[in-house]
């Protein structure tokens, strides 16, 4: 049910995607028919914050690199970085990002603390701790300073070497490491955050033995996760490929769903495998990639002439590199959840198709918006701008219409 991907995709998927979202009447007189009216209030309100937090997370964002660019706090930090360096360029940029991350991150950390503790404890989402939510934080953030410092090092070596053109060794090295943290994630850094243990119900066991068999690919493998030591929230997954492939289900799911919800929820993830949605997703991640390096190639030469930093591989232009990369995936998030929503309705169909159990797909779609508060009727524009996902009655309507 997860699905990440950047990149280039049919655009028509985007008015499926609101049809069913634009609140007229009829849409209200079938949430209805599924939902009381308390839990469309509940989960309205619930989803209308995050839509908010979104919103302030991004002006937060752009707000702190703009103030980057545009005073002299960059160079600012980059003189003194290189000064505490000793001018050895690598470690002047190592100092220079990690403090750039660091600030970056402290500067979000209240609001990420309301909407991720405190607002999920008020909506009886959340079940960790202060402390088990902070340990959460800092292992993210450590795990970004391992993975990013280098990452960051590596693509201005590349662009030292050739400020004009170091955006196609740049992709080709990100989608190396995209590939690697692809087939890595699942058994290096997914075990840090959660213990996964092999499903153990012998009778869900063989309905993925079925299921594979009807899909005609090889048995996945099937985890479960202790979710339910962070939150009420169901969920399932596919991650990775090769032998670190595997489907992941919530021990929160698994515990509430009937045996015939779960199979309807297996049978939507290797759905996923049938259509080969990892791989489509790395691809459009390495094209995005490509395609953002070009134009922050491009950003970096417009600073450079106007003066904000002394050439290309001028660490300060690094806020300018992040800058550019961030507004665009911001611009490019409606296409990006519409290949997503793509990725999500081939799923379902697949799920439908595989089970052959319609009335536990209905079931299944209803509990899980009950148990994540969904917005029953979200707004056109959230749906455009915010959703992996079709809106729930959208996928009940699918099931209507097989
Ligand atoms: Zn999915």
């Amino acid at each position: 049910m997860r699905s990440t991907v950047i990149g280039i995709f049919c655009l028509s998927l985007l008015v499926a995607g609101v049809s069913l979202s634009n609140t007229g009447a009829s849409v209200k007189e079938i949430a209805l028919r599924y939902f009381t009216p308390e839990e469309i209030a509940r989960g309205k309100s619930y989803m209308g914050g995050r839509y908010l937090l979104f919103a302030a997370r991004s002006a937060i964002t752009l707000g702190f690199f703009l103030l980057f660019v545009f005073t002299p706090a960059s160079r600012t930090l980059r003189d003194f970085s290189a000064t505490w360096a000793g001018y050895r360029p690598w470690l002047a940029l190592t100092f220079y990002a990690a403090c750039l991350l660091l600030l970056y991150r402290f500067l979000l950390l209240p609001i990420d603390l309301y909407g991720g503790y405190f607002r999920e404890h008020a909506y009886g989402l959340s079940t960790q701790g202060l402390d088990g939510w902070f340990k959460d934080w800092g292992k993210g953030l450590i795990l970004q300073v391992i993975l990013l410092l280098p990452a960051v090092n590596l693509l201005y070596v590349l662009i030292r070497r050739d400020p004009h053109r170091w955006f196609v060794a740049g992709a080709g090295i990100f989608g190396i490491m995209i590939l690697l943290l692809t087939f890595l994630a699942p058994v290096l850094i997914d075990p840090l955050f959660h213990t996964f243990t092999p499903l153990k119900d012998a009778d869900l066991k063989a309905r993925v033995l079925r299921l594979a068999e009807r899909a005609g690919i090889p048995v996945e493998q099937v985890l479960e996760t202790d979710a339910s030591r962070r939150t009420v929230k169901a969920n399932a997954y596919v991650t990775g490929f090769g032998r670190t492939k595997r489907i992941v289900l919530y021990d929160t799911l698994v515990k509430r769903a009937s045996a015939d919800e779960v199979e309807v929820v297996l049978a939507h993830e290797i759905g996923h495998r049938m259509y080969h949605h990892i791989w489509k997703g790395v691809g459009l991640s390495v094209l995005a990639f490509f395609l953002g390096f070009v134009i922050a190639a491009l950003v970096l030469q417009w600073g450079t002439t106007r003066g904000l930093l002394t050439h290309s591989a001028d660490p300060a232009g690094l806020p300018l590199l992040l800058l550019t990369l961030f507004a665009l995936s911001l611009v490019t998030l409606p296409l990006q959840n519409a290949i997503s929503r793509g990725f999500e309705r081939q799923a379902d169909l697949a799920a439908l198709e595989l089970s052959e159990n319609r009335d536990a797909y209905v079931k299944v779609e209803v509990d899980l918006a009950r148990s994540n508060l969904a917005d029953i009727t979200p707004p056109g524009w959230a749906v455009l701008l915010l959703y992996t996902h079709p809106p729930v009655l959208e996928r009940i309507s699918v099931a209507e219409q097989t």
